[in-house]
């Protein structure tokens, strides 16, 4: 799967499917309808959409998200026929065949989207799939209530179009008690009305956890598939998935009064050791980590001193003997004992951000018990 040897690469990402595939089950379990999606666009959060999707086809899903029409011609070869891949931003002008042709289901936003869409559908004398987007109140994709009240009016708006879904995107679900949650379910609610039959879906991660009155025919969640908490603040229910490790490079002496790294953001206030790891921003680890972020060897916290550079970070190892930091070791950056979510508060992000930002540098090692993984 990896195109980075273990040997040769400087930094390691463990990508653990099976720890997915739980969370998954356990946010199905949690759905109301039992219905519940993957969204896998931005290749599945960074961690590789081919083989995220294929292990949740294996347990049972059969219901994937991606943004762009593209992500889905990617997935399309690794899924049987009875997996639906929604395209979240509908499709570009003009690629309406390419979009059928490659067997995805377009979500449909506006009523240039429905217009295209339908024309095709004539144009074939068939009946095509799309779900349908409605914005109720995020203002940033779907119909507004003036196409809404406009689609209304117009009997054959949606002739030649099976809605499969009616969709819509709620903007402050991680916020259990924002009054915007039930001011869109109230809009969602009444803007379905105009497909009393279509089923429906609105919950992203967070939104499963606001309770059954928001979960619908089909829940979509991401976040909470890839181990990032569901509700800010709360224990995190979710299973952890991955684990970050660089490569130490090599460790030096440093005196007092010695700087380190770029600007001398950090002065060496006595003699320490440093070592040198094979991990920079470059590779997704943020430079706003610079002297905030650590590293551990177990459960021994290494602190980051000094600039975040491109290909490489320097921590402080002075707490450990020597012979336990060594050209070759390999410290965690981010492990179940420290999740992305607080890898991400110290970078003054989200955990959304820390995996998408992943690079492509790492040896991928895709952990799943029941295929085994080849490195
Ligand atoms: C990204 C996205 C999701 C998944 O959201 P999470 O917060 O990652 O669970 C669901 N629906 C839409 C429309 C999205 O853009």
């Amino acid at each position: 799967m990896s195109a980075v040897n273990s040997h040769s690469a400087g930094a390691w990402l463990s990508i653990d499917l099976d720890a997915i595939c739980d969370n998954w089950r356990l946010l199905r379990a949690l759905v109301a309808g039992g219905n519940c999606a993957a969204v896998v666009k931005a290749d599945a959060y960074g961690l590789g959409s081919r083989p995220v999707a294929e292990a949740l086809y294996r347990v049972g899903c059969r219901h994937f998200f991606v943004a762009h029409l593209n992500e889905g011609i990617e997935l399309r070869p690794g899924l049987a026929a009875d997996a639906a891949i929604y395209v979240m931003h509908g499709v570009p002008p003009g690629a309406e065949p390419e979009c059928l042709a490659h067997g995805l289901v377009p979500v449909l936003n506006s009523c240039q989207q429905i217009a295209a869409w339908q024309a095709l559908a004539n144009a074939r004398g068939e009946t095509l799939a799309a779900v349908v987007q409605v914005d109720s109140g995020m203002a940033r994709l779907g119909l507004s209530d003036v196409e809404l009240q406009h689609l209304s009016r117009d009997a054959s708006a949606f002739h030649g179009i099976k809605v499969s879904y009616v969709m819509s995107h709620l903007a402050c679900a991680d916020d259990p008690l924002h009054p915007a949650n039930r001011a869109q379910l109230a809009r969602f609610t009444s803007a379905r009305r105009l497909w009393p039959m279509a089923p429906a879906t609105l919950a992203n991660s967070s939104g499963i956890f606001l309770g059954d009155d928001f979960h619908f025919d089909l829940a979509r969640p991401g976040a909470a598939l890839y181990g990032i908490a569901p509700v800010p603040g709360q224990p995190n229910p979710m299973k952890a998935v991955i684990r970050l490790q660089a490569k130490v490079i090599q460790t030096r002496q440093v005196l007092a009064g010695e700087g380190v790294g770029y600007s001398f953001s950090w002065i060496a206030p006595k003699d320490s050791r440093i070592a040198t790891l094979s991990v920079g921003y470059a590779d997704g680890y943020l430079r706003s980590l610079s002297g905030r972020g650590s590293a551990w060897l177990g459960a021994h916290e290494l602190p980051l001193v000094g600039r975040v550079s491109m290909d490489t970070i320097t921590v402080d190892v002075s707490t450990l003997p020597e012979h336990a930091v060594q050209p070759g070791t390999l410290l965690d950056l981010i492990a179940p004992q420290h999740p992305v979510d607080s890898v991400a508060e110290r970078a003054g992000t989200i955990g959304y951000e820390i995996l998408t930002a992943l690079g492509t540098r790492y040896h991928r090692k895709y952990l799943q018990a029941s295929k085994p993984h080849s490195t």
